[in-house]
């Protein structure tokens, strides 16, 4: 991946007002569309991306106020409302689009209704902008290999109150002491959804969301993940997600989306620096040999599939982990989709491939099959290329908060907060799909990269 290079203020507003998103969204909401008379309300959803440009709706304003930049921000709307089948034009003499107008119309972006609108619209237009720059295409990879453009990933933040919980009357109601890897952090924690090309712009933002009961945050994960689901359906091979995926996560996401998940194992306990990952029992596979019944015990450990062997002292050993020759995905019924993964089983008589199910198994109790087991496990060599991925889910985390004043909120209550996430999406976005009409060196179809 090329180093990040922050694009500059002229380009991201050139980025902004070309991109057909604030039109797309904006069309969703016609009520609103048509109460927003003065500034159309694209011009309202591109205000609150401006804002995060500059950091804070005051220098935003400053900068609205100083020079001719007013009359170059409508121009620049203007054109973009002009090649959009629903954009709506702005009076070229409209006074200058400042906070206090903006924090009106806010009320209404964030109200429940309004803002539910907007989470489902901004992951319907952004696919769409994504397929726009050769991500989630119907083709390319497998099951067994996954490809990086059809794979989608995502984070949960804890982003900290715009005030401090010792400021009466000013707190914000909604904020919450989290627990994440990171440690402990007080505020409201966002999720965000994602996908990307190879090159420093090309992510574009699926979905954002907040987790609504504190420590669930895969349930507003796999929330935004089926939303995307929804509209891209197959495109997308498989999720890279971090750590709060449990064994009931994995197996919602295989079974009901037919999905991939790609990510680390849970280790049993920790000895020192190391973590021991427990064994899990999957069963014996028999093959014939000549006349003779042969018979392998598998079990799973750290994501991958081991053989079981006794030395001389009568002590389990594990084989190295087996090699994965494939993966398949059926459907069966109302169970759902159904993988199986095959495994080389190195029998020194004949080696033969054994077929293994990722799925909860009649007389195993909970979820520890699919919490154990990886369709694509760590050791295998496709792994960092997908796991590697999960990296701009900080990137997101990190790009964002440089947004904020002093790493904090810019609005009270976390509707406002996911309002300005996604608004800061929209920005990325419009970036990704700039760059990919100016860039030589495009992305392309997946269809045409190597596989990999
Ligand atoms: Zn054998």
């Amino acid at each position: 991946m090329t180093r990040y290079r922050p694009p500059a203020v002229a380009e991201q507003l050139e980025a902004l007002f070309a991109c057909p998103l604030i039109h797309d969204l904006a069309a969703e909401l016609s009520d609103l569309t048509r109460r927003t008379r003065r500034h159309p309300l694209a011009m309202h959803l591109a205000y609150g991306a401006m804002a995060r440009v500059y950091r804070s709706s005051n220098r935003l304003d400053a900068e609205l106020l100083s020079g001719d930049t007013w009359a170059h921000v409508v121009e620049l709307y203007n054109k973009g409302a002009a090649r959009h089948p629903l954009g709506v034009e702005m009076d070229p003499n409209a006074p200058v689009l400042l906070a206090d107008t903006y924090r009106h119309v806010r009320e209404h972006l964030t109200s429940e209704e309004n803002l539910e609108v907007l989470q489902v619209a901004f992951t319907t237009h952004s696919v769409a902008l994504a397929r726009g720059t050769g991500l989630l295409l119907p083709t390319g990879g497998s099951r067994t290999r996954p490809h990086p453009s059809r794979t989608i990933y995502g984070d949960g933040t804890v982003v900290r109150p715009l005030y401090n919980r010792a400021d009466h009357g000013r707190q914000d109601p909604d904020a919450e002491e989290h627990t994440r890897h990171d440690g402990q952090i007080y505020g409201n924690n966002l999720v965000a959804i994602a996908v990307r090309g190879p090159l420093a712009q090309q992510r574009v933002v699926l979905a954002v969301g907040r987790v609504q009961e504190r420590g669930h945050e895969a349930d507003e994960a796999i929330r935004l993940i089926r939303q995307v689901h929804a509209v891209a359906g197959d495109a997308i091979q498989a999720v890279v997600y971090d750590g709060a995926f449990r064994g009931v996560h994995h197996e919602t996401l295989m079974s009901e989306l037919g999905l991939i998940v790609v990510n680390k194992v849970h280790a049993g306990r920790r000895v020192g620096d190391e973590r021991v990952h427990r064994q899990v029992p999957l069963g014996e596979w028999s093959h014939v040999v000549g006349r003779r019944t042969c018979t392998h015990t598998l079990v799973a450990q750290n994501g991958s599939i081991h053989e079981v062997s006794f030395d001389d002292g009568g002590g389990l050993v594990l084989s190295e982990p087996l090699v994965r020759k494939q993966v398949r995905r059926y459907e069966r019924g109302k169970e759902g989709w159904r993988f199986t993964l095959g495994i080389t089983i190195t029998c020194p008589r004949d080696p033969f491939v054994g077929w293994i199910s990722p799925h909860p198994q009649p007389g195993e109790r909970g979820y520890g099959r699919p919490d154990q087991l990886r369709l694509l496990p760590e050791s295998d060599k496709h792994f960092p290329v997908l796991y590697g991925i999960r990296n701009d889910s900080e990137s997101i985390n990190a790009g964002y908060k440089r947004t904020l004043i002093a790493d904090r909120a810019s609005g009270k209550g976390w509707r406002r907060q996911v309002l300005d996430l996604m608004s800061w999406g929209l920005l990325s976005n419009s970036l990704a799909a700039y760059s990919a009409d100016t860039s030589t060196t495009s992305f392309g179809s997946a269809a045409d990269l190597p596989p990999v």
